[in-house]
């Protein structure tokens, strides 16, 4: 595929869900990102969506749905961003922000560092470890916006990822459908940790070719500090989730 094919299912894309176009640059490293995607998945295994008009649709589309819930200039992080959802779109479309993406897998966040080194992200820097991980966290430090797709049920990702924002700022856990059920599972973890459910943003992604899917943008607001007992060890998390 040639860069004004690309151009084209990316503008028709956005616009078949009411995003903003891309500018020419943009579109460009759009276009860079998908050549690398692509190229890398044929030996390591990054994404199951393999097709442009998906990835379009399912990863940069999708991932562009938080765009205007992120203030101007915030510190954002992506906790297991795998191949760099929505880390990378972000980081494309909003130069205003400095993003840190987080991933327990070496070799995923491996790809997004060469990846945005190739693309020269200045906006974006790449850390491989556990969320929870007490090391990881004085490295990181506190942030302005969690960002999450697809990582852990609301009330598991509410403990990984409520202990590094600021008060005042906010998680936005990016689900498909169910979002009602997990945010009524999440309730308690929600409290206990400092949070309150601000809203739920649902919407329809369309894609090009395959059947409309549902999205729900949940954001949970950061109103006090969190008990410095969590987040507790990963098993703990799991076992007895708050
Ligand atoms: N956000 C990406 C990837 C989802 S797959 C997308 O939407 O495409 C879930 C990812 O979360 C995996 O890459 C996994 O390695 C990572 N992950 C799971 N638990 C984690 C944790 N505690 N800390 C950091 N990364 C984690």
């Amino acid at each position: 595929m040639n860069i004004e094919e690309f151009s084209k299912l990316m503008c028709d894309s956005l616009a078949k869900n009411r995003l903003n176009a891309t500018s020419k640059e943009q579109t460009e490293s759009f276009f860079a990102f998908t050549e690398i995607l692509m190229r890398v998945n044929q030996t390591t295994n990054l994404t199951a969506i393999r097709n442009v008009e998906d990835i379009i649709a399912k990863h940069y589309v999708d991932s562009m749905l938080a765009v205007d819930l992120i203030s101007e200039g915030a510190r954002v992080l992506d906790i297991g961003c795998g191949p760099g959802f929505p880390s990378i779109p972000l980081a494309i479309t909003r130069p205003d922000l400095q993003i840190v993406a987080l991933d327990s897998t070496e070799k995923k966040i491996a790809f997004v560092r060469d990846a945005s080194n190739l693309l020269s992200l200045k906006n974006l820097t790449t850390i491989s470890g556990r969320a929870e991980d007490s090391m990881i966290r004085k490295q990181i430090g506190s942030v302005d916006v969690v960002v999450s797709r697809a990582v852990a049920r609301l009330n598991i990702l509410c403990e990984l990822g409520l202990p590094y924002l600021k008060v005042g700022g906010k998680l936005i856990a990016m689900k498909a459908s169910k979002a009602d059920e997990e945010l009524a599972e999440a309730m308690n973890a929600i409290e206990v940790l400092g949070g309150k459910h601000k809203q739920t943003h649902s919407c329809i992604l369309h894609s090009l070719n395959g059947a409309p899917e549902s999205r729900n943008l949940i954001e949970i607001a950061k109103i006090k500090k969190t008990p410095p007992i969590y987040p507790r060890a990963y098993a703990a998390i799991t076992k007895k989730p708050l």
